[in-house]
C-alpha cells in the first residue's frame, strides 16, 4: 500500500500481473477436490480461501443466482460474507434517455438507499439447504447511515429474518464518485447516527464492514487527509465493535496516503484499536500493493507482523464465472508468496472463521433474547 510509482486503472495493470501470477495461481488451484462442485454442499477440506467481501447483486439490484454462485465457489472458496449493494442507481430518463445505467459512473442521476436488498439476500439464503447456508454469512446493508433511525432498520431485519445475518455492511461513508451522488443528507464519520449503528453492532455482536476512503481524490500537496483523523476518532469511540475497514481506505483514484503502511502499523499496534481489522479486497486496492517489489515487500512485512488482523476478500460484484470471481486472488499471488505460513492461512481462512463464528454465536443469542 506504499505509493506506487505510477497510478493507472487496473485494466492497464491486470493482464501483465495475471500473467506473472499465472503459474503460482495454477499450482494453488490444484488443491485437493475430488467431487464436482455441484455435489459438494459443504466446503471440502482443500478449499483455498474464505471471502470476507462479496456482493451478490450490483447497483441496479441484479446479480448472480445464489445457486449458480455456489457452483462458482466450487471447491475453491469455503465461506463467503454475502451482501448486495445498499444503493440503487436511478434510471432518470431526463438524464440518460433510453440508456439504462447499470453502474454509478454511467449516469449523473442520484443513487438512493434500497432497503429491500436485505430481504432479497435473506430470501436467497433461506432458499438453500442447511449445509449450503453454512457457507454464507449474510450481511445487512440496506440502511442510510445518516439516519438516526438506521439502527431500527437493522433491528427490524434481525427480528424479521432470525438465524440469517452475521453483520452489517459493506456500507459506505466517504467513497469517491459515490457519496456525493446519494440523495438526501450526506453521510459523515461525525454523525451520531453512525455512532448509534456501531454501538448496536457491539451490543448484538454484528461484524461491521465499513468502506471509508482514507483521503479525497486528487488532494493538493500537503493537504491534510481529514478523513483519516475522523476515522481514527470514530474507531476510538467504538472499542467494542468488531470493524473491518474495507480496502484499508484506498480506491480507484484515492491513493494510499504518504506512509500509508506506517499509519496502518500505528493503527494495528494501538491496544485501544485491537477490534479493528483490514480487508485487502478489490482489484482497485490490490494494484497498489503489487505495484512494485518494494510495495509488495512492505505490505508483506506488515501482514507477517500482524497475522490476526487482515482478511482476504474479492469485492467481486455479481460474477459470471470462477475465473472472474477469483481474479483478485491471482493479482495478490506475489504478496501471498511472501507471507509466512501462519499469516497466509489466517489472511485467507483463519481470521474469517474466528470473527464470523463469533458473530454467528452472538447475533443468534441477541435474536433469542430480543425475539418479538
Ligand atoms: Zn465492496
Amino acid at each position: 500500500m506504499k505509493r506506487p510509482r505510477r497510478v493507472g486503472f487496473p485494466t492497464e495493470h491486470a493482464p501483465a500481473l495475471l500473467r506473472s501470477a499465472s503459474l503460482w495461481t495454477a499450482l494453488a488451484f490444484c488443491a485437493p477436490g475430488f467431487l464436482a462442485a455441484q455435489t459438494l454442499p459443504t466446503p471440502p477440506s482443500g478449499y483455498i480461501l474464505n471471502d470476507a467481501h462479496f456482493h451478490l447483486t450490483n447497483y441496479i439490484q441484479q446479480g448472480t443466482n445464489i445457486r449458480d454462485f455456489l457452483k462458482i465457489m466450487g471447491d475453491k472458496v469455503g465461506r463467503v460474507a454475502l451482501f448486495g449493494i445498499p444503493l440503487q442507481q436511478t434510471w432518470s430518463y431526463g438524464n440518460t434517455g433510453d440508456f439504462a445505467p447499470a453502474y454509478y459512473l454511467q449516469s449523473d442521476a442520484p443513487l438512493y438507499y434500497y432497503s429491500f436488498t436485505d430481504a432479497f439476500i435473506a430470501m436467497a439464503y433461506r432458499s438453500l439447504s442447511k449445509a449450503e447456508q453454512a457457507r454464507f454469512d449474510p450481511m445487512i446493508t440496506g440502511f442510510n447511515p445518516a439516519d438516526m433511525y438506521a439502527v431500527d432498520h437493522i433491528k427490524r431485519v434481525l427480528r424479521t429474518f432470525p438465524g440469517v445475518f452475521s453483520g452489517i455492511g459493506e456500507f459506505t461513508i466517504h467513497k469517491e464518485f459515490v457519496s456525493a451522488k446519494i440523495a438526501g443528507e450526506t453521510a459523515s464519520l461525525t454523525n451520531p447516527a453512525l455512532d448509534r449503528i456501531l454501538d448496536f453492532a457491539a451490543e448484538a455482536g454484528l461484524v461491521v464492514i465499513l468502506h471509508n476512503d482514507i483521503n479525497m481524490p486528487f488532494p493538493k500537496p500537503g493537504q491534510e487527509p481529514y478523513m483519516l483523523a475522523q476515522m481514527r476518532d470514530l474507531l476510538l469511540r467504538h472499542p467494542d465493535t468488531t470493524l473491518i475497514w474495507g480496502h484499508c481506505g484506498v480506491g480507484r483514484i484515492v491513493r494510499p496516503v504518504e506512509d500509508q503502511m506506517a499509519i496502518v502499523e500505528r493503527l494495528l499496534s494501538n491496544p485501544q484499536l485491537k477490534n479493528v481489522y483490514i480487508d485487502i479486497s478489490w482489484d482497485e486496492a490490490a494494484k497498489y500493493v503489487v505495484a512494485s517489489p518494494e510495495s509488495i515487500a512492505r505490505a508483506a512485512t506488515v501482514l507477517n507482523r500482524y497475522p490476526d488482523r487482515f482478511l482476504f476478500g474479492t469485492d467481486e460484484v455479481a460474477p459470471k464465472d470462477q475465473a472472474g470471481y477469483l481474479k483478485v486472488y491471482g493479482i495478490y499471488a506475489p504478496l501471498l508468496a511472501m507471507l509466512i505460513p501462519e499469516a497466509r492461512e489466517k489472511l485467507l481462512k483463519g481470521n474469517y472463521e474466528r470473527l464470523f463464528d463469533e458473530a454467528r454465536r452472538r447475533v443468534r443469542a441477541w435474536e433469542k433474547e430480543n425475539a418479538q
